[in-house]
């Protein structure tokens, strides 16, 4: 089993596949994108496989792909396969922005793949177009009706709320995701990286988001029952009339660090304890220098033992990582 210095199980695996992406979203990366590491810098199928694998042994259940955009690493069906392959792994999930679903839900279900988050932050075509700086509204859409169309099931919305930005469209995506049977997860905007700096407090904590969404929908919090898991950093709030489920990612005014079961894997191959935290475990160079499975696993454990007990994410000298969330994979 492999656990941390505070008493947490580390049972998921966050994979970053690539640190490249077709959209760029102004909360996530600069304008100009950022720079990319050299194709021969990122971990192959082989040796993402062979690191889960290593994982798996040692407890891990669940497996998340991501990126940057995960879709747009090439023939991602194939390491889906091959994760799939691998005794002890679950759920094989993604999270995507959803504008190459139209062609891979299929493929990427046949191979193994069980669900996808899909990242949603309006409704309105020339919003998406100012948020993702491009204007993929129409293949979105498409990849939307194919996740559902495939059962890439129970699907999961998440929009990152911008004050003065898309903050006046939350029950608008709660009313889309129910609509089809998805829960809509509502995530702070957090100042990393590029967003960091910009100095406007841009971030709708979940309270003032909950204000806004009562008087459309009659809100209590789920209970364990309705799939709210206890890992789960979405806290979940159901709508007693309609059932609409609706979660909130609360990193800036409420920790979820007690319960964090999980641990990243860079698309460079680097084992990282937390997405804000500046400290890794080169796992790509334990692997190229001819490492065997005993190496990995001392990997792992060692990205464990650095895991903090919760991020300093609103610290006022904040010590968190300041990558981009593009190159993390968030
Ligand atoms: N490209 C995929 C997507 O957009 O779903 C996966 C990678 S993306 C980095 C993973 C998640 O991080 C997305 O849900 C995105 O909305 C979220 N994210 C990125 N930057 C963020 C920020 N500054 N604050 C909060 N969430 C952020
Ligand atoms: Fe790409 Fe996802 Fe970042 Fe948007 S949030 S720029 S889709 S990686």
């Amino acid at each position: 089993m492999l656990t941390d210095n505070h008493n947490r199980i580390i049972s998921y695996l966050r994979v970053s596949v690539t640190d490249r992406c077709n959209f760029r979203c102004v909360y996530c990366m600069p304008a100009d994108g950022i720079e990319l590491s050299p194709k021969s810098h990122l971990l192959t199928f082989e040796e993402i496989a062979r690191v889960a694998g290593v994982g798996a042994s040692l407890g891990l259940l669940k497996i998340r792909l991501t990126g940057g955009e995960p879709t747009v690493r090439r023939d991602l069906p194939q390491l889906v396969r091959m994760l799939s392959a691998i005794p002890g792994i679950r759920e094989i999930a993604m999270t995507t922005n959803a504008s190459r679903l139209q062609e891979l839900a299929q493929p990427l279900k046949d191979a193994g793949l069980h669900r996808v988050n899909i990242s949603l932050d309006t409704l309105r075509r020339e919003r998406a177009r100012d948020i993702a700086r491009r204007d993929f509204f129409d293949a979105v859409q498409h990849g939307i009706e194919a996740a559902i169309r495939v059962g890439l099931t129970p699907l999961k919305f998440n929009a990152v709320v911008m004050r003065g930005v898309n903050d006046d469209e939350l029950p608008d995506l709660v009313r889309f995701a129910h609509g089809r049977g998805a829960a809509m997860r509502f995530i702070e905007y957090m100042p990393m990286g590029a967003a960091r700096f910009d100095g406007r407090n841009q971030t709708v904590t979940q309270s003032e988001m909950l204000e806004r969404l009562r008087p459309h929908f009659d809100l209590e919090r789920a209970t364990s029952g309705s799939g709210n898991a206890e890992n789960d950093p979405a806290r979940g709030w159901v709508c007693r009339r309609s059932g609409a489920r609706v979660g909130f990612i609360t990193s800036m005014s409420e920790h979820f660090c007690d319960t964090c079961n999980r641990m990243r894997l860079t698309a460079e191959g680097e084992l990282r304890p937390c997405l804000h935290q500046n400290a890794g475990v080169d796992v790509r160079g334990v692997l190229r220098d001819g490492g065997d499975d005993c190496d990995i696993a001392a990997a792992f454990r060692q990205a464990a033992s650095l895991k903090w007990a919760g991020h300093r994410l609103t610290d006022v000298i904040p010590l968190f990582s300041v990558r981009e969330m593009v190159s993390i994979g968030g």
